[in-house]
């Protein structure tokens, strides 16, 4: 267990967060909504698509690069199972639009159970259509009035034995088995204080040890006991900087699960209590992939709080932008519509499966063309928090991010933040990066939960504690020439101070208050015979990165990305996703076209749009090519370099 260096103020408003993230999915799930799941297996990996391909009538066919998955929650279990021309006319119109490879059939949901005979005559209706089934648990329990998001209470032998059940059930009836989100163990009941007490743990730690035992017991022991060939797969939701202080056990429940799964669900980020960034549904993506490679089954989107249905679309184009095996769309009659007809019959109807299928065929067309994905390497050690959901925001600004549960000492830029203080031997494993003639790149926040606990045996820079705002800013392309140009902010920015030894450290990037004093928003350190070190400013409120000049940013962008041949010579909110084989995609969350450039970091590169293999127009500056794009509102490009 990494030790806990967690303030007070920090994990009240963590839970406080995620309590509100949670809320809003009870009462997406209070309000009859169902959820979607989508999945993309590849061609290699799923030969029973090809099988079901051939049974099925609608449906017929598969994505060449992905598998989609459609979850039924509990509720439409029991319609289905009790109205045959529903369960037929309903599935009719999911086809028209998508190909569905594999549904998730739920069996428990608020201490609701589907009963046996519901699951199997959902069961048979999609195997007579050769569509894949997997079982789906979302352990959720009872609560109580006003507080009613609550898992079930593992230390207590009557819930476990109810928990036990479900599973065992399960199993008996699928070869695979996903726990949905709220898989959690939040419960503070008297017999969950006693036994915290008793062993002296928080409660985070208290419910990351049951967690990782519930897992290994009573879920996979349990479960293969039951039917031992069962693929079981645990899937976290997308608050995963908060998921410790609830019980999910990002470092032991993977390893226990056969599989893992992820919620890329970011929603809207302007106008929901959630607050995630949209790059959020990609980030996740890739930190699940470094969390459990080959094992990861794929991303989950929900059409939930989306205020537009762009952005539906945006998040599944996002969470397959990492190119998952698989995306699964929750739910199955969330996604549709009853339209009463003059004749007092009911018609069956679906904008969100049109506009999902329409995104999957659009995206199948080059996805196949696309290199693995990177980005700026970052750390973020299991079951840590801290400058919480911060990487997203870096990915907002342009920075590919390429998130890990390990130190990725194999690559060559290392990205900081915070919760890398989790990590006891985090300067000694900095330091040996830089030896190793790497760049170590670490945030403001991060600087300031070292002080005094390491940080100095790489650097003497101090958080002074006071802030200043500002709106003017400067750069140098390099610690030996002189800063040049002023560049304006549309809005205040207040950042912390830090103090250190000029010539000892430089600062790249400037913040100049009333014209007079120099703040460093990016500062480097001199003095290394190898590797590069640099401290990068955030801002008091994070928004406050995508107001910075787009000239700041992109000198954020050269220093953070040297191992990328490429990166965007434009403001915030457009961002980029690199592929290892000359593609990428420049994806917009502009709200209006913005004209930028696109930098290739080479003379005389040529630049072609993918999908249509048209050449752009460049020109050599210095030892890159520029070229000048258009960039239309909320839409994305596709690009390959030569
Ligand atoms: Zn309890």
């Amino acid at each position: 267990m990494k030790p806990r260096k967690l303030s007070t103020v920090r994990s009240s408003d963590a839970l406080r967060d995620h309590r509100g993230m949670a809320m809003s999915r009870r009462r997406f799930v209070g309000a009859g909504i169902a959820s979607i799941t989508l999945t993309g297996l590849a061609p290699a990996l799923a030969p029973w698509r090809a099988a079901g391909a051939e049974a099925a009538a609608p449906g017929a066919s598969s994505y060449q690069n992905f598998n989609v998955a459609l979850f039924v929650e509990l509720s439409d279990m029991r319609r289905m199972a009790s109205n045959p021309q529903y369960m037929e006319e309903s599935w009719n119109v999911i086809c028209r639009y998508m190909k569905v490879g594999k549904v998730w059939l739920e069996t428990y949901r608020d201490t609701q159970t589907t009963a046996e005979a519901d699951v199997r005559k959902v069961k048979d209706f999609f195997a007579g259509k050769g569509i894949r089934t997997s079982g789906g648990i979302m352990a959720t329990g009872q609560g109580r009035p006003g507080d009613r998001l609550a898992g079930f209470c593992y230390s207590n032998p009557d819930d476990r034995e109810k928990f036990r059940k479900i599973v065992a059930y399960t199993a008996g009836l699928f070869d695979e088995i996903l726990f949905d989100d709220l898989f959690i163990f939040n419960c503070r009941c008297e017999l969950c204080q006693k036994a915290k007490d008793e062993l002296g743990l928080s409660w985070t730690d208290y419910r990351l040890k049951v967690m990782k035992e519930v897992g290994e017991d009573l879920v996979v022991k349990n479960a293969k006991s039951v039917n031992p060939k069962v693929n079981l797969i645990i899937k976290p939701p997308n608050w995963y900087e908060q998921y410790q202080f609830s019980g999910y056990n990002l470092e032991a429940q993977p390893k226990a699960f056969d599989m893992i799964y992820c919620g890329t669900e970011t929603r809207d980020a302007e106008n929901t209590n959630m607050h995630l960034q949209p790059y959020q549904s990609y980030n996740i993506m890739r930190f699940y992939e470094h969390i459990k490679p080959g094992k990861f089954g794929g991303g989950w989107v929900d059409p939930g709080q989306r205020q537009t249905l762009n952005r539906y679309t945006e998040q599944l184009e996002d969470t397959l932008f990492a190119r998952p095996k698989e995306i699964t769309l929750w739910s199955y009659g969330y996604g549709l519509e009853n339209l009463r007809q003059a004749d007092g019959t009911a018609k069956v109807t679906s904008v969100v499966y049109e506009d999902a299928g329409d995104t999957f065929d659009k995206l199948d067309t080059f996805l196949g063309k696309l290199g693995q994905p990177y980005g700026v390497a970052t750390y973020k050690p299991y079951n840590s928090s801290g400058e919480m959901y911060l990487h997203n925001y870096v990915g907002m600004i342009g920075v590919p991010m390429d998130m890990y549960p390990e130190f990725p000492d194999d690559r060559g830029t290392v990205f900081l933040t915070e919760s890398a203080k989790f990590d006891p031997d985090l300067v000694s494993k900095i330091l040996k990066h830089l030896n190793a003639d790497k760049t170590v790149i670490i945030t403001t926040g991060l600087l300031k939960a070292l002080q005094g606990k390491g940080i100095e045996r790489v650097v003497e820079v101090e958080d002074t504690g006071r802030k200043a705002t500002m709106n003017t800013f400067t750069f140098r392309f390099s610690m030996d020439e002189e800063p040049a140009n002023l560049y304006h902010s549309d809005s205040d920015i207040t950042i912390p101070e830090l103090a250190y030894g000029l010539v000892d450290s430089e600062e790249i990037i400037q913040g100049i208050y009333k014209e007079n004093n120099r703040y460093s928003m990016l500062l480097q350190v001199r003095g290394f015979a190898k590797g590069r070190f640099f401290i990068l400013t955030i801002p008091e409120n994070f928004d406050d990165l995508y107001h910075l000049p787009p000239e700041i940013l992109s000198q954020i962008r050269r220093d953070m990305m040297q191992d990328i041949p490429v990166y965007l010579d434009s403001p915030a909110r457009i961002c980029l996703f690199a592929y290892d084989n000359n593609t990428f995609i420049a994806k917009s969350y502009q709200p209006f076209p913005v004209r930028y450039n696109i930098v290739i970091k080479k003379a005389g590169a040529r630049l072609f749009d993918l999908r249509s293999n048209r050449a752009l127009q460049g020109y050599v500056n210095g030892s890159a090519t520029f070229f000048e794009v258009r960039h239309e509102a909320r839409t994305y490009n596709v690009y390959r370099f030569e």
